[in-house]
């Protein structure tokens, strides 16, 4: 295949939560694309190794990780680990996130806790332990995964709510401080995606909140990132938050 038709030939990504869901169809695209893909996982090693499996029968080239990215130890482990086996790591997609959804009143702070240690400080540790590598390769593309509900705040979500608005501002920061080192850093913020994650919602009002009248399927979330990842015309789009939500917010 030229060179041209898979742009991030020779590179190498990683995915966090890769086993499932829209972390799942990120990995299959930039795969697509001509990557490496890590596949990091915390629990689903079956799962993530049928993502390896299908990059691999499709002709690319993949393995999993298991890490739970909340962990500091845990993701600097993971990193080196990429470091050691590929030689280099390109493309990070902080994707990995839990909900622990509640009322603020009865909130207990456990479900606090767990989902900004996961949704907002998993993507510190991830992007701190990336920064070396990239800035000293000079170049590199990080993608987290936000949501709308980051960007309008949602009842009964406020600690998932605050940890996707908190990706938003690292995702600025981050950005203006690696922009002239040939790293951009961008976020996606989904609306409601066909997961695990939303199986158990119900479909009424969430489905009159989206004027495409659907949910979004991973796959178009995945579409996003790939865009932001490995076309080469994303060079000169950093510090963005790119919406996937059916027109749910049009800000
Ligand atoms: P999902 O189907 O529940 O999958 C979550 C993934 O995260 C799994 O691969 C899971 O791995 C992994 N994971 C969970 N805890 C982890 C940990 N501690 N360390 C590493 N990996 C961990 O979720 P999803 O719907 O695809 O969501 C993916 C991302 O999109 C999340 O950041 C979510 O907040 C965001 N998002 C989703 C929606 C939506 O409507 N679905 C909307 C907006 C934003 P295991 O399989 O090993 O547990």
């Amino acid at each position: 295949m030229p060179a041209a038709a898979t742009p991030l030939a020779g590179q190498t990504a990683l995915v966090t939560g890769a086993s499932r869901g829209i972390g799942r169809a990120i990995a299959l695209a930039l795969a697509a694309e001509g990557a490496e893909l890590v596949v990091n996982y915390a629990r689903s090693a079956s799962a993530a190794e049928a993502v390896v499996a299908e990059i691999v029968a499709a002709g690319g080239r993949a393995y999993a990780l298991a890490a739970d990215v909340a962990k500091e130890a845990a993701v600097d482990g993971l990193i080196q680990a990429v470091l050691e086996r590929s030689g280099r790591l390109d493309v990070l997609v902080n994707n990995a996130g839990i909900t622990r959804d509640g009322l603020l009143l009865r909130m207990k702070t456990a479900d606090w806790q767990a989902v900004i240690d996961l949704n907002l400080t998993g993507v510190f540790f991830c992007t701190r332990a990336v920064s070396r590598p990239m800035l000293k390769a000079r170049r590199g593309r990080i993608i987290n995964i936000t949501s709308v509900v980051g960007l309008t705040g949602n009842p009964g979500q406020a600690n998932y709510s605050a940890a996707k608005a908190g990706v938003v501002g690292f995702t600025r920061s981050t950005a203006a401080e690696f922009a002239s080192r040939g790293i951009t850093v961008n976020a996606v913020a989904p609306g409601f995606i066909a997961t695990d994650m939303t199986e158990g919602l119900d479909p009424e009002p969430i489905l009159k909140a989206i004027p495409v009248g659907r949910l979004g399927q991973p796959e178009e979330v995945a579409g996003a990132v790939r865009f932001l990842a490995a076309d080469p015309a994303a060079a000169y789009i950093t510090g963005q938050v790119l919406q996937v939500d059916g027109g749910m917010l049009m800000a």
